[in-house]
């Protein structure tokens, strides 16, 4: 991956929104490498940045990143000596929760409002059991989210207005406002809030209606033709023998498979780049293997195919593969799985 585009989508995120970021790195920063993607951010000068879990929060300390982790899942009330010994930020949402926390020690907190996506959080028209909480252990931020905010259907702008309501009832405005995901991100400037948090921008995807802010891309995924072999007319590739050759054809094998990522569903449907030249995936993907159809090229063993970025003036975008794959760029991202070998480009 690019982590000078990475550094860019976050730069045109800061000028677009005019505040400081809160990037996400859960789920290991998409499955790019929390670590290696924090490091990278460092010089935007971000809040903090955002997990889903305190292994993730405690990984990003075990690497030496300092600066506030926040954990958006709801921590259990057991869970917080942990959170609070890798110094992260919880975000709560219970009176019990903000008691438990103040009585163990304190620290800043933020709390979690739902106002409409029905995930986590306190709902925004019912704060009263935890405003006595509040008033004594006032959080240093507060937050919703967003649920279709890469949608044009007024939901975003009914949730801004019910996060302003919560807002109004808190004893004292908290110092942090945060709402903005990509979406929210790429269809406003500046940010109405104090902090945005952009997960999928900053990984080179860009999404919805009205975006004023396109990310370069980030991510590619290659692999090396290890063995090429000839199939005659009529004989079949790959599990089920779904692809039939039609005549006869060159057939390459490189060693990514869905174990790696590469989606099942991929097979017969998506094209792959190499010698600057679109193939198609022959057959369905194995675990470890993938076939491609390179008849009409002159790609042999060695050669580099790219499934996902850049090769000679042609592009394969994630957006793109996961339609193939018949799933969201975020579930296509997070699917790159650990056994691929991670190369970094660009990096400060
Ligand atoms: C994942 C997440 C984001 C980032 O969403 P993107 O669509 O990737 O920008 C922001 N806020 C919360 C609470 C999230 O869970």
């Amino acid at each position: 991956m690019d982590l000078g585009a990475l550094v860019r989508n976050a730069k045109a995120v800061a000028r677009q929104t005019q505040v400081p970021l809160l990037p996400m790195v859960k789920a290991d920063a998409y499955g790019l490498g929390a670590v290696a993607v924090a490091r990278a951010l460092e010089q935007v000068d971000p809040f903090a940045y955002g997990v889903a879990t305190i292994t993730e929060g405690e990984e990003l300390r075990a690497a030496g990143i300092v600066r506030p982790v926040l954990l958006f899942t709801p921590a259990r009330p057991t869970d917080l000596p942990r959170l609070r010994a890798a110094r992260m930020t919880p975000s709560l949402a219970t009176a019990a929760g903000i008691e438990t926390w103040a009585a163990e020690g304190g620290g800043a907190w933020h709390l979690a409002i739902d106002t409409g996506m029905h995930r986590a959080g306190i709902r925004w028209d019912a704060l009263d059991p935890i405003l006595d909480a509040v008033r004594r252990h006032p959080p240093e931020g507060a937050f919703t989210h967003f649920h279709s905010s890469e949608l044009d259907d007024g939901s975003l702008e009914r949730q801004d207005e019910r996060f302003r309501e919560a807002i109004a009832c808190l004893p004292a405005r908290p110092r942090l406002l945060h709402a903005d995901n990509s979406a929210a991100i790429v269809r406003r400037a500046p940010s109405p809030w104090d902090l945005v948090r952009p997960g999928i921008f900053l990984y080179g995807v860009g999404s919805g209606v009205r975006a004023m802010l396109q990310p370069e891309s980030v991510v590619g995924l290659r692999a090396r033709i290890l063995e090429v072999r000839v199939v005659r007319s009529g004989e079949g590739v790959s599990y089920d023998a779904t692809w039939r050759a039609e005549r006869p054809s060159r057939i390459a094998t490189v060693a990514c498979g869905y174990a790696d990522g590469l989606r099942r569903q991929l097979g017969n449907t998506a094209v792959a780049l190499v010698v600057g030249t679109r193939v198609p995936i022959a057959g369905v993907v194995t675990m470890d293997m993938t076939m491609l159809d390179i008849t009409d090229t002159t790609a042999d063993v060695g050669d580099v195919v790219a499934f996902l970025g850049a090769q000679a003036g042609d592009e394969l975008t994630v957006e793109e593969l996961a339609r193939l794959g018949g799933c969201s760029p975020y579930e296509l991202l997070t699917g790159l799985r650990q056994r691929l070998p991670r190369f970094y480009s660009g990096g400060g």
